[in-house]
């Protein structure tokens, strides 16, 4: 496959000053779902590792900033423009996210929002008290000029904490390209193909980077590795561990 590229993730930065109380308030009511004890158990990662690279890290500059695995994480698809067969790609590319994470999805159904570079991950209007759910978008090239270019897909997360405490993803984006992805799975084995890229984009949602390992799923351009290698499987391990924070 030559030029489909799926882009780096997005959306990754601290959010300042949460204020969860009063008119203004900019964050849910803090530990909206969130249980004593992580609600899975991450894979155990393949002898050996492999190359892995985390979006964020804590401060400690070794831990990787992660969802909190003490709490669902919802999502939600805006089914405009979606190509043949989306569905199962998004809940095939969910479902196997979560049993190498140990993270826990919940389906929330369809949306009208639109994908939006400064998406508020705070909107009680529309979502009620708590973070914004996940937001799943098959993007015209309009919507998203990168996907003029050999662009397929882009995800990310926006990590917030509180304090001193550990930073922990509340809510992100997965963007896929939308005539791409019409395109892709209409060629012969181009099903396994837009598996393989809608499972890259979410391995960037819940906190991997590219790696320069072509074995990699991570590696940045698509090839003939079509689901997770031993690097990747690793790192997703590690970001199914990470810290709860019902502060948030
Ligand atoms: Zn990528």
């Amino acid at each position: 496959m030559v030029g489909v590229v799926a882009a780096a993730a997005v959306a990754v930065e601290l959010l300042p000053g949460l204020e969860a109380t009063g008119a203004d308030r900019t964050a849910p009511t803090a530990g909206i779902e969130a249980a004593d004890d992580p609600l899975g158990t991450p894979l155990a990662p393949p002898a050996g590792g492999g190359a892995h690279q985390f979006a964020q890290l804590q401060d400690d500059g070794v831990a990787p900033v992660a969802y909190d695995p003490c709490r669902p994480v919802h999502y939600v698809v805006r089914p405009d423009n979606a190509p043949y067969g989306a569905d199962l790609l998004v809940s095939d590319a969910v479902a196997r996210i979560s049993a190498v994470t140990g993270l826990q999805f919940i389906d929330d159904g369809a949306t009208d929002e639109a994908p939006s570079d400064t998406r508020d991950p705070f909107q009680p209007d529309r979502y009620g008290d708590r973070w914004a759910p996940v937001l799943i978008t098959w993007d015209t090239v309009a919507e998203q000029p990168d996907f003029a270019a050999d662009v397929a897909g882009q995800a990310g997360s926006l990590a917030v904490s509180v304090g001193d405490g550990s930073a922990v993803y509340v809510t992100g984006a997965v963007e896929l390209d939308a005539a791409q992805f019409t395109e892709i799975v209409g060629r012969p084995g181009g099903q396994a193909v837009a598996r393989a890229i809608v499972l890259h984009e979410f391995a960037h949602l819940v906190g991997l980077d590219h790696v320069d390992d072509p074995a990699q799923l991570m590696y940045p351009t698509t090839s003939a590795v079509l689901d997770f290698a031993a690097g990747d499987l690793t790192g997703l391990s590690r970001l199914g561990a990470g810290a709860c924070v019902p502060a948030l």
